[in-house]
């Protein structure tokens, strides 16, 4: 940057480095993607192609970055999971939210113009993404963060698909929204099975436990301190952290221990 007698004006600018050595989530949420949803008649309670869309946006993403270790997605947000000894853009809280939210934003609307030639993406009518950056300073925290959202996903989607099938069966949205008013999960998987005819345990695994997205490693050797590790060490891991695979899931991480134990390089 050019020096000038203006330059002052940029020790305004305050940045969040935020605290090393811990577990940085990235979580994105769509704005307004209700009323988004409403315009471009998403197929009620789920729309398939809408979450293959957040699914390869997010996919593009982690291919990107090889700090994200996994990412998990359900209905218009995505979380990502960066790595501890993470230092993409020093990690600087401004910079890693604002870029995230435009990384979805922008991909979003490239998948969906191609899943979608028949309802392009009208200018009036955009997919925009907020993001928040938050650490978690151990593991446990950071499943019980994981374990947050996929109970979220699963209490929403009960809802929403006892919901919208009294809809269908011709009640009135006023009518279904009292008739779930102060039910449990039994009451609504009960209506669904006696005045519907679904089981909700058939219903599709992506829409019950949303997306799983991680990185797989073949050989992963477990890591020495990573302060001690040569420039050419840390190269070495970056690259093999590049070529492990990213795979997709749709299972519970809330209470399968074992998923996470066959994963320690999410808890390094
Ligand atoms: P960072 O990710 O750190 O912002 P950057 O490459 O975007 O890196 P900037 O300081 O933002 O760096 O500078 C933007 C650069 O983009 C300019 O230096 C210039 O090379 C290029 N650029 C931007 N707009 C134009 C334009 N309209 N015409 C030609 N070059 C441009
Ligand atoms: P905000 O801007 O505060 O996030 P919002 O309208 O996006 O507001 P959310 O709580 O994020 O509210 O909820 C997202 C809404 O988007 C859902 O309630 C649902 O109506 C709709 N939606 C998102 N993805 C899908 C999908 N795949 N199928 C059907 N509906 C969806
Ligand atoms: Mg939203
Ligand atoms: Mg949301």
């Amino acid at each position: 940057m050019a020096n000038s007698k203006y330059e002052y004006v940029k020790a305004f600018e305050k940045e969040n480095y935020l605290l090393p050595d811990t577990y940085i989530v990235i979580r994105v949420d769509g704005k307004g993607f209700h009323k988004f949803s409403k315009y471009y008649n998403f197929e009620k309670p789920n729309d398939l192609k809408a979450l293959t869309v957040m699914n390869k946006a997010a996919l593009k993403i982690l291919e990107k970055y090889s700090d994200i270790l996994m990412a998990y997605g359900d209905s218009d947000e995505y979380s990502f999971l960066l790595r501890k000894k993470c230092e993409l853009y020093e990690r600087r809280e401004m910079k890693l939210c604002t870029l995230f939210a435009s990384l979805m934003s922008t991909y979003y609307m490239f998948y969906w113009n191609k899943e979608c030639p028949n309802r392009q993406i009208e200018e009036e009518m955009i997919p925009t993404f907020d993001g928040r950056a938050v650490i978690y300073p151990n593991f446990e925290t950071l499943r019980d963060y994981f374990s947050w959202r996929q109970v979220d996903c699963h209490i929403n989607n009960l809802y929403n698909t006892t919901f919208w099938n009294l809809v269908k069966k011709g009640l009135t949205p006023q009518e279904a929204e009292q008739k779930l008013m102060g039910t449990v999960s039994s009451d609504k998987n009960e209506i669904l099975f006696k005045e519907c005819n679904i089981n909700y345990n058939n219903e599709l695994e992506i829409f019950k436990k949303g997306t799983i997205l991680v990185r797989e490693y073949e050989n992963y050797k477990q890591q020495s301190n990573e302060q001690s590790l040569s420039s050419r060490q840390k190269q070495r891991q970056d690259k093999s952290r590049k070529k492990a695979e990213i795979k997709q899931y749709h299972v519970d991480i809330i209470n399968d221990d074992s998923w996470w134990d066959q994963r320690p390089w999410l808890i390094e």
